[in-house]
């Protein structure tokens, strides 16, 4: 057997576009260095995001076409809500338009002006929706963020039990496992520090939560690394960990497979009444929630079809080979890979360039540069921030450059591809220039930033 094989064959085509060099230079003056302004039309292979981005299968398409759009109690929602409550056994079920509509509603229903939130990391949009609430988010990372250890994405349980024992541990409302930790690297969350987390939780009388948004890759990732869960399926585990937790919520647009979507999954009557009400106020009737019924009927089948185990390992397969085939190439890469993602340190790559400079940056820059290839920062420019004293900007803790795997939709030619460019851009690493900000907004400024090439 090849080192991956795509486990399905390919129905539906889309051509990729093919920008020349020139096109690619003037692409990047008019955004403004910045990918993020880029039109999709000038790149060639779009690793920028797995959200939003899965191909759907055949079986998904067709379910689009049994949608029930009746405005109340449409028999997609019925069906969507019988695969959540096989999967995750929590009765109360309530669709929304995607992740962070979730969060503001559920966050918003749980939490009081005062309550703390702690996690393994939140989440941007999450942490974004605590503080909203008027809560605190406290992020409690297990010491070895380094993505060295097997489940780099689990919680700090001592520090979990040291804060609920603490003088502030009465404020805090709920503890939120991100499986997996998406802000932390994607890595993982294990099985045993579930089991601890619930028993911490029991202890001292909090709410336990999932953002589940890539559960499937998890659970698959614990039977691949964890001994005692080896001979479960990914199915089962991702069913024992949703039997440890008191709720959930998800972006459908991950693990979803497929393009919008998001629930909020909850065993308290109560407390999902209240996100109901919320729910008309901001998204719809509890049974679409923002979205049209084929969406929820392409959901329900992309839900029972992303614990396939063959999928699963297709998908952790092609992280590892991406990366060790990048780390040939002569780009330093954060192991072990987990599914949605592999991860470059461009600082190490580019030790030139300061953070300030932006070297993550720069690297996705060249990237595109070298070959239409669009990857993410995840460096100073979107987690740094403005001096209040003036000179340089704060500094992220690392500059990392994510390389996303959107689902089911490049093969393994279109990755050889971007090993090549990779391969080239490290090649000429010390002539890669960093950028300074000339415009910027004051939240979230990597979206919408303009950058100019120094020297
Ligand atoms: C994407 C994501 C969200 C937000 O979901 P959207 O669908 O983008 O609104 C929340 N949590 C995690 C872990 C995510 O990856």
């Amino acid at each position: 057997m090849p080192a991956f094989m795509e486990p399905f064959r390919i129905k539906t085509i889309e051509p990729i576009p093919f920008p020349t060099a020139e096109e690619r230079q003037s692409a990047l003056v008019d955004a403004g260095y910045n990918l993020f302004r880029v039109p999709a039309r000038r790149i060639m292979i779009d690793l920028l995001t797995d959200s939003g981005t899965s191909a759907m299968s055949a079986a998904q398409w067709s379910a689009l076409l049994a949608g029930d759009e009746s405005y109340a109690g449409a028999s997609s929602f019925e069906r969507f809500e019988s695969v959540v409550r096989d999967l995750t056994g929590y009765q109360e079920v309530i669709p929304v338009h995607q992740g962070r509509a979730a969060e503001r509603i559920l966050l918003g229903s749980l939490l009081k002006p005062g309550d703390v939130s702690v996690s393994n990391t939140h989440f941007d949009t999450t942490r974004a929706s605590v503080e909203s609430a008027g809560a605190t988010p406290v992020d409690l990372p297990a010491g070895d963020t380094e993505a060295s250890s097997p489940f780099g994405g689990n919680i700090d349980l001592d520090a979990l039990h040291d804060y609920l024992a603490g003088s502030q541990g009465r404020r805090v409302r709920c503890v939120v496992l991100t499986i997996t930790n998406n802000a932390g690297g994607g890595q993982p969350v294990s099985f045993a520090n579930v089991e601890g987390a619930r028993r911490l939780c029991d202890e001292y009388g909090a709410m336990l939560l999932l953002d589940a948004s890539r559960f499937a890759e998890n659970a698959f990732l614990i039977t691949e690394r964890e001994d005692e869960l080896a001979d479960r399926s990914p199915r089962d585990v991702a069913e024992m960990i949703f039997a440890l937790a008191d709720g959930c919520w998800a972006s459908l647009k991950k693990d979803g497979l497929a393009n919008i979507g998001g629930l909020i999954a909850l065993a308290d009557t109560d407390l999902a009444r209240r996100c109901r009400e919320q729910l008309i106020a901001v998204e719809g009737f509890p049974t679409y929630g923002g979205l049209a019924g084929r969406d929820l009927d392409a959901l329900a089948r992309g839900l029972m079809e992303v614990t396939d185990t063959k999928y699963l390992r297709y998908r952790a397969e092609t992280a590892q080979w991406l990366g060790d085939q990048l780390t040939k190439a002569g780009l330093p890469v954060l192991q072990p890979t987990g599914c949605h993602a592999v991860y470059i340190d461009a600082a190490a790559l580019l030790p030139h360039i300061p953070p300030h400079e932006l070297p993550a940056t720069a690297l996705a820059n060249e990237l595109y540069r070298a070959g239409a290839v669009r990857v993410s920062e995840l460096g100073t420019l979107v987690f740094g921030r403005v001096n209040p004293d003036g000179g340089h900007d704060v500094a992220a803790p690392r500059e990392l450059v994510r390389f996303a795997l959107p689902r089911r939709v490049y093969t393994k030619s279109h990755l050889e591809y971007v090993v090549e460019t990779a391969a080239t851009v490290a090649g000429n690493a010390s002539t890669i220039v960093g950028y300074r900000i000339v415009d910027q907004a004051e939240t979230l400024r990597h979206f919408s930033a303009v950058l100019k090439p120094l020297g």
